[in-house]
């Protein structure tokens, strides 16, 4: 970093990471309340922050960042798409901040708003999962089951912590398509990609850096989750961007990466949706499928995680509603 810049103080939920001179990414911590990935973009005379994490804890942490390494406050918050690891933070920002999402994503954001209510009225059923999770970790001995556990009960400890005060702040300006900022420093773009792991992903680029941060598009050194993505849209997608001119992607979950990382992300999705053609085929069931033994690095990642169930289910409806 550089010399005149503080370091800001270490956040229990992220690790900061400068990926060019005004331009950081924040990874999440295993067992935090960040849950997602954040990057903070210094424009020159304004910043601009690309996702706020699943509590106004770890997005405060975040907030006194950007203003130490940046100097100034944000004048724009970013929300890549609609999962709540990725705005629940929104409210720690200057309220003369502005929140921008795509329009898709706004409309689907704004469904949150009665369920937290009802959370917050009732958290009983939250704590309930909870205490299940911490009841099966004092028995489980499996390593990647425990790891898995640890880090659910740290989201969920933290987003109880969090529900009292929490306060959905929805965007305050959408866009369709594509907004430029421009700035002293760079120039950044905005884009609405449509559905690929969610509707109305957005992703951010800085083409003068070659560097994209690409949300929830990207699950690096994890299996994505894919409950609400159109699996066709997210491999042309994918190969978009690996055929761009972009050689640092920074993805919603798991480390900065590159081309590579698309490509293992890509290989997945393509795996599932064979077997999941070939049981559809063959009249299999989801079942059948989760008893296949995937290659690795899929085998690791997939052992302990709810991830491969709940996407072979959604890879099963994809299929079955397109077949025709
Ligand atoms: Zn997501």
């Amino acid at each position: 970093m550089p010399d005149n810049i503080k370091t800001p103080p270490e956040s229990m939920h992220f690790t900061l990471q400068e990926i060019t001179a005004g331009v950081f990414a924040a990874i999440s911590k295993a067992e935090s309340g960040a849950m997602g990935n954040a990057g903070i973009i210094d424009l020159g005379e304004r910043v601009i922050i690309f996702d706020t994490f699943e509590t106004p804890t770890a997005a405060e942490d975040l907030r006194i960042a950007s203003e130490y390494l940046t100097g100034k406050p944000a004048t724009w918050v970013v929300n890549s798409h609609s999962h709540s690891d990725h705005w629940f933070g929104n409210q720690v920002f200057l309220q003369g901040s502005i929140v921008i999402s795509s329009q898709t994503a706004a409309k689907l954001m704004n469904e949150y708003i009665g369920e937290v209510e009802e959370e917050k009225s009732d958290p009983s059923e939250l704590v309930e999962f909870l205490q299940d999770q911490i009841n099966q970790l004092e028995t489980e001995t499996d390593q990647n089951i425990r790891r898995v556990l640890k880090s659910s009960i740290a989201r969920w400890e933290s987003y109880l912590k969090s529900l009292p005060n929490l306060k959905l702040r929805l965007p305050e300006q959408l866009f369709n398509k594509k907004i430029v900022f421009h700035g002293s420093e760079r120039c950044v773009e905005l884009i609405d990609m449509g559905t690929v792991h969610s509707p109305g992903d957005c992703i951010l680029t800085i083409p003068s850096e070659d560097l994209a941060f690409i949300g929830d598009i990207g699950f690096f050194h994890q299996l994505p989750f894919m409950a609400d993505c159109d699996p066709q849209k997210w491999v042309s997608t994918l190969s978009e961007l690996k055929n761009s001119n972009f050689v640092v992607f920074i993805p919603g979950h798991g480390p900065v990466g590159n081309v590579k990382d698309l490509e293992t992300l890509e290989e997945y999705i393509l795996i599932l949706r064979k077997l999941v053609t070939d049981a559809i085929s063959s009249g299999e069931s989801v079942e059948y499928v989760l008893s296949n033994q995937l290659p690795e690095p899929f085998r690791t990642w997939s052992n302990g995680s709810p991830r491969m169930e709940v996407n072979t289910k959604a890879m099963f409806e994809y299929l079955t509603n397109t077949e025709d």
